[in-house]
């Protein structure tokens, strides 16, 4: 059938622009292969995983109080652990964002005179504070030092040896995604290759990865390729869409077993925890996050297409090995940014019939303007848009719970946007 006469007729867009995405669409299907082979090991990963932890209906039950003995919560733990190649995993609703997590992480893993080397250069805005400030790292004695990315983005491994030879280094930090600095997310084979290189010679190094919006990309994850810690957020990718909160650490039990006391209380560790609500959507969401990530991937590769056609800069490009499921587009100018976050919030199932517009929000520098009509509030796993209004105007866009969703979040930004 004619799509787009359909969707003219019916909802008013015009034909050509359904035809231009559907056009592009048709060029970039051999792109999707390596993301549909990943999906593919990804789920079995987590099938598996399932399978080996005996997961059954009982673990979805609630728990109250103390959540002594709460059989759901520590089942998820083990399936977290080896979904993730790790040897123990935190998985809670009560860990509230993956800042909370990392943060935790960080906290828990450090001690007073311990020093964190960033290998990515500044780690991303929400977790300046956890390292300078009331609370922070820094006020707990523990000493920061950085390594610039490249000129081309990629890591400095001859400088971060060179710290690492000056002594002193606890641990070393690796963001994987692009956060809102301009740059390509890492790819696994770069952050193993990083880390295997800096092992060979520093291996009582804890290696850190901030995992945040990396799950399920590749065919590896950071834990199975050297890293001793990493964390993420249940709102991104190992959600699946289905988790209604929460955030994820998962490494080397040493490690975890130091992080559990700050995740809760010293000697109380990960024995207690309850949650009234049940587990369901974090195992559901967990077993649905490989198929939701190739949706989301899949959206953000036509996007890349697209708007490259269209004559804007995007990062990466829709031919690229992505790291993570985050596109950056370079309007270079503040309309066609606002149109495009827009028509991404009227693409939207929630709060499609809202307009958004730049504010100041707390914690950033520049107005924000954000496309965000989730079901869970927040989520980035599912389709969503923000950008900072600043030179060069670039929006970062993400998500998308089903790929056909995804499309339309193109087709109404072409449409705000005035393309045609
Ligand atoms: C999303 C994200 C985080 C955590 O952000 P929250 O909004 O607190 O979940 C941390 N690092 C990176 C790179 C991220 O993309």
């Amino acid at each position: 059938m004619d799509i787009a006469a359909y969707i003219e007729k019916h909802f008013k867009i015009d034909a050509k622009i359904t035809n231009l995405v559907l056009e592009r669409e048709r060029e970039v299907q051999p792109c999707f292969a390596r993301y549909e082979d990943i999906a593919q090991v990804c789920q079995l990963k987590v099938l598996e995983a399932f399978k080996k932890n005996e997961v059954s209906g009982r673990h979805f039950y609630p728990s109250t109080g103390y959540g002594y003995g709460d059989e759901g919560r520590d089942r998820l733990y083990r399936v977290f652990a080896d979904v993730f190649g790790a040897e123990q995993a935190i998985v809670s609703p009560m860990l509230m964002s993956g800042t909370h997590a990392l943060s935790t992480a960080l906290c828990g893993a450090l001690r007073p005179g311990d020093t964190v080397l960033f290998v990515t250069g500044k780690p991303y805005d929400t977790l300046h504070a956890t390292l300078e400030g009331a609370g922070s790292l820094a006020e707990m004695g523990v000493d920061m030092r950085f390594v610039p990315l490249k000129e081309n983005g990629s890591m400095d491994i001859e400088r971060a040896r060179e710290e690492l030879l000056a002594g002193d280094v606890t641990m070393v930090y690796i963001q994987r995604s692009t956060g809102y600095d301009i740059r390509r997310a890492f790819t696994m084979d770069e952050i193993s290759g990083t880390i295997a290189t800096l092992k060979a010679e520093f291996a009582d190094k804890i290696y850190m990865v901030d995992n945040c919006y990396g799950e399920f990309t590749d065919y590896t994850e950071p834990t199975q390729c050297g890293a001793n810690i990493i964390a993420g957020s249940l709102i991104k990718n190992p959600g699946g869409g289905l988790a209604p909160t929460g955030g994820y650490i998962a490494g080397d039990s040493a490690i975890i077993e130091r992080v559990e006391n700050r995740f809760s209380a010293p000697g109380i560790g990960r024995e207690i925890g309850s949650y009234a609500y049940g587990y369901q959507q974090f195992y559901q969401g967990l077993f649905m996050a490989p198929h939701v990530v190739l949706q989301a991937i899949k959206g953000v590769i036509l996007a890349s297409a697209v708007f490259e056609k269209l004559g804007y800069k995007t990062m990466p490009h829709y031919g690229d090995i992505r790291g993570d499921i985050t596109q950056t587009i370079l309007f270079g100018a503040e309309e066609p940014l606002t149109a495009f976050v827009r028509g991404v919030q009227r693409a939207s199932a929630v709060d499609g019939h809202v307009v958004p517009y730049a504010w100041d929000m707390p914690g950033y520098s520049d107005k924000v303007i954000m496309a965000a009509g989730t079901f869970v509030q927040g989520a980035s796993i599912e389709l969503s848009a923000d950008a900072p209004i600043r030179e060069p105007y670039c929006a970062y866009m993400q998500g998308a719970l089903t790929y056909e969703h995804a499309k339309l979040g193109i087709i109404y930004a072409l449409d705000e946007m005035g393309i045609i």
